[in-house]
């Protein structure tokens, strides 16, 4: 299997330590015919843009690099964190309008909506590492969460689900299959995507590869992904990034 493209890549715009321009070379230093600089909302704590109009900014530098990388088509997108129990995005929907793809996920540390999501969303989180039926019980809300924002938000691909906040894999392959959303084999970390890529192939959900970098040398590094899904025999033609 062949991917022609890396739809999550960080920058220093947020906590990435490459510039646009350098990740955009790597991409094409590995043969990719596209890439996705797609920083963290501003929300993320430690980890955001400096505000939502920062993608505007990352928007206008990329546009004035197309003439000096003409085999890479740049993409630019946001990597949108959930702050509420329903499932908002920290970014408003006349900034999401504007970038070329949306992706959201559970990220454990953020400011959130309102102080009680604080309490029933984040810290039970935290707690759900230390009993078994506290782990049951969020994992219900971040999938709850997740659903939310899957309905309610154009959403292109969850970024890594189940990574340290679990969530219900059937349920949101389900919910992303009927939304045209698909569900990230995110390479840059090492946690279990077999029940994903399994649940999304029962479902009928697609799958994204991508590398998550935050560093240049790791845009395009999606072995593991691939090796993955050839393993479990998930379809190509599923793979929004794939050729076929
Ligand atoms: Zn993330
Ligand atoms: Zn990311």
């Amino acid at each position: 299997m062949k991917l022609f493209a890396d739809y999550h890549t960080h920058t220093t715009y947020s906590d990435g330590r490459g510039t646009p321009a350098e990740n955009i070379r790597a991409a094409a230093g590995r043969g990719l015919a596209a890439v996705a600089i797609t920083d963290h909302g501003p929300r993320g704590i430690g980890i955001g843009v400096a505000g939502p109009e920062t993608f505007l900014t990352i928007k206008e530098e990329v546009a004035g690099l197309a003439d000096s990388f003409p085999e890479v088509r740049a993409l630019v997108g946001a990597e949108a964190a959930v702050i509420s129990s329903d499932g908002r995005l920290d970014l408003p929907e006349e900034i999401i309008g504007q970038l070329d793809l949306l992706l959201a996920g559970l990220h454990p540390y953020y400011v959130p909506d309102r102080l009680g999501d604080a309490l029933c969303y984040t810290l039970p989180n935290l707690a759900a590492k230390l009993s078994r039926s506290a782990r049951a019980k969020m994992r219900n809300a971040n999938t709850k969460a997740l659903l939310g924002t899957v309905y309610s938000y154009r959403v292109d691909i969850i970024s890594h689900p189940d990574l340290m906040l679990p969530a219900d894999p059937d349920e949101l392959a389900r919910a992303c299959a009927g939304r045209e959303t698909a569900l990230e084999v995110n390479t840059g970390h090492h946690y279990n995507k077999e029940e994903i890529v399994r649940a999304a192939a029962y479902r009928g959900a697609r799958l994204a590869i991508n590398s998550d970098a935050h560093y240049p040398e790791t845009v395009g590094d999606l072995a593991s992904g691939i090796a993955l899904v050839e393993r479990l025999r998930f379809p190509a033609e599923m793979i929004i990034n794939a050729v076929h």
